[in-house]
């Protein structure tokens, strides 16, 4: 009996050791900071919904246009040629 409670404790630290490894922490970037626009808003790209603060927000002329990141912004101009 004691035998099987030291291997559960064997297992169950091993087991948080790996998940410290499998998963570490996200770095600070990734989490909004005081002010930031935590707003859902959707790419005009692709149409994947993202927080305001992770993205690019583009002000044309009449228009506020929202992207997921560089790629998407220089594709959506790209495809686009009429949009200023
Ligand atoms: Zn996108």
């Amino acid at each position: 009996m004691f035998a099987v409670l030291i291997n559960v404790i064997i297992i169950l630290l091993i087991m948080k050791i790996f998940f410290k490894f499998m998963y570490p922490k996200p770095p600070r970037d990734f989490f909004p900071k005081e002010g930031d626009d935590t707003s859902l808003r959707h790419c005009d790209y692709c149409g994947h919904s993202l927080a305001t603060y992770r993205g690019i927000v583009v002000h044309d002329d009449d228009k506020e246009r929202f992207f997921c990141n560089d790629e998407h912004q220089s594709k959506f101009y790209k495809n686009n040629p009429s949009v200023p």
